[in-house]
Formats: structure tokens, C-alpha cells, sequence
């Protein structure tokens, strides 16, 4: 299996291999036909398999194949992991490939100022990457609208759950419009992980690497 199979665009194609990203990982070869078609996913996976790219490349497909959402506000793409450093190297995956496209990323997490990522969000964007307690402040503070999140990734969901961040996740994805995307990654998959996947997914294809 080769990236050129997934019909991506030149530009996306020259983004990839500026990465020196030769062919997809098994991860990548599994996920990516079915995410790029548009069902949703549970994939089951650790950190260092390459999952990031598995969502974050069809997420600019997704982005890019939408124009009649450009003139709406807040994200397109909304992704939620569970540390403040796994939302910042998903942030530096996601810029690789969306700057090519003038795709703005934002990444909010704790320990950063509130004002600051207000304004920041205020300005735009179509992809936020949070971890959830801190979506959840920005939320109520208005910093931002999900009236255009079409495309829902839960990074990590054992470890959010693990991390108790199960209310926060149930709040958001309540705020977003049923007819998104929705992409579950996982370690592993215990029984409450499970349960939502049921509850939030639509007819999910499983994916195991
Ligand atoms: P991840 O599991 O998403 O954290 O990715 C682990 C590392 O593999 C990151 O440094 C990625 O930039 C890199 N990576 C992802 N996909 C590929 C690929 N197809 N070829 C080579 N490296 C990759």
C-alpha cells in the first residue's frame, strides 16, 4: 500500500514526503481508506504506530472538501487527548500539513493562559486540539462556536477516561452536530471506553494494530 492509493493531492503528497514519510505504517494502511470514506472509526492503537497521521491527513481531506463551510465560524476539526503534551505533538503533526493549505490549527491545554487562547481561538480557526477540562473553558467562555465541527477525534479516550475526563468528553461531543465524523483511538479498550464508543459512534469499523 503506497499514499498515492489514498487519492490524496499533490499538495498534500508533497507535504507527506517533505516529512520523509515513505509509505503509510500498518496503522495508516488500515485507517486511512476507511476514515478517508467517511465512517467512523475505533482504532486501536499505542503511541508511536503513527496514528496521529491517520487522522490528522484525511482531517485535511475532510477540510478541504467542504468549501461551502469556509464562510461559517469555529473548528472544522476538533480533536481531544488527554495531556497537554500529547495535544502539542498532535498540534506539530497537524501544522506539517495544514500550513500548505493556509489551515489554521489551534491547540489549547491547561497551563497556558485563558486570555491568551481566548483571543487566540477568537481569531479563528478550523482545527482546535484540547485536552477536554480546558475545551470545556473555553466553551463556556464563548471563545468559540462548534456549530461547524464536523469532524470529532478522541486521541487516547483509556487514558481520558483513566484521567476521569469522561463528564468533559460526554459534554462535548453533546455540542456537536450528530452528523459529524467521530474517530475513537485507544491503547486499549475497557469496558466504560466501550460503552461510549457505542453510544457516540455510527456503525464504526474496528481497526487493530
Ligand atoms: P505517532 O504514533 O502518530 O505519534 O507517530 C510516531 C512518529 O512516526 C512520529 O514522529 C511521526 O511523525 C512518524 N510517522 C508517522 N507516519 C509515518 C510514516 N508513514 N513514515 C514515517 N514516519 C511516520
Amino acid at each position: 500500500k503506497t499514499f498515492e492509493d489514498c487519492g490524496f493531492a499533490p499538495e498534500l503528497m508533497r507535504a507527506i514526503a517533505k516529512q520523509g514519510y515513505e509509505k503509510p505504517t500498518t496503522i495508516q494502511c488500515q485507517a486511512l481508506p476507511i476514515v478517508l470514506s467517511g465512517r467512523d472509526i475505533i482504532g486501536i492503537a499505542k503511541t508511536g504506530s503513527g496514528k496521529t497521521a491517520s487522522f490528522v491527513l484525511p482531517m485535511i481531506v475532510h477540510i478541504m472538501d467542504q468549501p461551502e463551510l469556509q464562510k461559517e465560524e469555529g473548528p472544522i476539526g476538533v480533536i481531544c487527548a488527554p495531556t497537554r503534551e500529547l495535544a502539542h505533538q498532535i498540534f506539530l503533526e497537524t501544522k506539517k500539513f495544514a500550513k500548505a493549505y493556509g489551515i489554521r490549527a489551534s491547540a489549547v491545554y491547561g497551563g497556558m493562559s485563558k486570555l491568551d487562547q481566548f483571543k487566540e481561538l477568537k481569531a479563528g480557526c478550523e482545527i482546535v486540539i484540547a485536552t477536554p477540562g480546558r475545551l470545556i473553558d473555553m466553551l463556556k467562555m464563548k471563545a468559540l462556536t462548534m456549530m461547524r465541527a464536523t469532524y470529532l477525534v478522541l486521541d487516547e479516550a483509556d487514558r481520558m477516561f483513566d484521567l476521569g475526563f469522561e463528564p468533559q468528553i460526554r459534554s462535548i461531543v453533546g455540542q456537536i452536530r450528530p452528523d459529524r465524523q467521530t474517530l475513537l483511538f485507544s491503547a486499549t479498550m475497557p469496558r466504560k471506553v466501550e460503552k461510549l464508543a457505542r453510544e457516540i459512534l455510527s456503525d464504526p469499523v474496528r481497526v487493530t494494530v
